[in-house]
């Protein structure tokens, strides 16, 4: 019954953004730039979120970043209830009668209301920026990297959605001797990764979040197969060049943190020779996201996805890699 709740109320998969030329070529919408991170990579970090993922997970943290374009944003505990957004919007798309307060399939995104908000309630979830730009904002903070070991992380929604413009970025910051990491689902063309990213990449934080294809395609909308080859080839091309690769499982109740789940993965990377791998730790906090941006949260009401996984639960779910002789540490 859990499982045919949660279905119920998720959006469909982004099928549209697999692979599509367009999209390759495309230049992304960036959904923020985040300087002096310490949780996204060696070191300090800039890091840079892309708008767009061709998976849609249930459970997703930064569910902004699922859509490519962009998106208008309500926060409803800036607003100081002016209503001037109302008056001005020019399709009558707002109504304090409406749950969401936007009626999405009347609003055209024309930015008026955003214009207009004294507050900053309303917000517009997106913006094209120029390569140039992003270099320039990420090399202010050298010589922290330098300090620090650490550099520019690319995350998102997933940045491999965007190969080209993607590559270019990449080739800049490493003009400027920056470090690169990329955070990705594993779903692309591996052809075209080996040529237009690997060149540039210093590390990958790659997610394996469920093992079965099945339950993967059920939880994330597309089956795995691709995600896994694409893993087995890079862990190949990680052990001849030192590339560094390391694999992540971030846990949801239920879902991808279950004993049979974790057990497959664990003994996947354990026939690749794998010795490190990480747990992601689940915050229980995204559910409020959701609503900013007029999405269902499909777990409101679940127990298990509204508080931290216990302490102790989060040792059994180590142990089961530490008895492959994996570290999660
Ligand atoms: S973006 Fe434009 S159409 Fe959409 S709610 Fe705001 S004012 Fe109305
Ligand atoms: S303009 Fe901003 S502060 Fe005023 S009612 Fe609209 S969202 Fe609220």
């Amino acid at each position: 019954m859990f499982i045919r709740f949660i279905l119920s109320n998720r959006p469909p998969p982004n099928h549209n953004l697999l692979f599509d030329d367009n999209m390759m070529q495309k230049t992304p919408l960036i959904l923020d730039i985040k300087g002096n991170s310490l949780d996204d990579g060696p070191g300090i970090r800039t890091v840079v979120f892309f708008k767009g993922c061709p998976l849609s997970c249930v459970w997703c943290h930064n569910p902004e970043s699922k859509k490519a374009g962009a998106e208008i944003s309500f926060d409803k505990t800036e607003c100081v209830g002016c209503d001037t957004c109302i008056q001005s919007c020019p399709e009558n798309a707002l109504d304090r009668k409406n749950p969401f307060f936007i009626d999405r399939a009347q609003c055209t995104l024309c930015g008026v209301c955003v214009e207009n908000c004294p507050s900053g309630a309303l917000s517009m979830v997106g913006k094209t920026m120029r390569i140039e730009d992003i270099v320039a904002m990420a090399a202010k903070d050298k010589p922290f990297y330098k300090n620090s070991n650490g550099g520019v992380t690319l995350s998102g929604g997933e940045p491999t959605l965007f190969m080209d413009f993607l590559s270019d970025l990449l080739k800049h910051l490493k003009d400027e001797g920056i470090h690169t990491l990329v955070e990705t689902c594993g779903l692309f063309e591996f052809q075209q990764f080996e040529k237009k990213i690997l060149p540039y990449i210093d590390t990958i934080y790659y997610d394996i979040k469920i093992h079965d294809p099945d339950a993967h395609k059920q939880f994330c909308g597309v089956k795995n197969d691709l995600i896994l080859k694409n893993f087995i080839k890079l862990n190949a091309i990680s052990a001849e060049n030192g590339l560094e690769l390391l694999a992540r499982t971030p846990l949801i109740p239920n879902i991808t943190a279950t004993d049979k789940n974790l057990n497959q993965i664990a003994g996947f990377l354990k026939t690749l020779k794998i010795r490190q791998a990480r747990l992601l730790a689940y915050n229980p906090l995204w559910h409020e996201k959701n609503e900013k941006i007029g999405t269902q949260n499909s777990f409101q009401n679940n127990k298990d996805m509204t508080t931290w996984i216990p302490k102790e639960k989060l040792e059994t779910y180590r142990s089961i890699f530490t008895e492959k002789g994996i570290h999660t540490g």
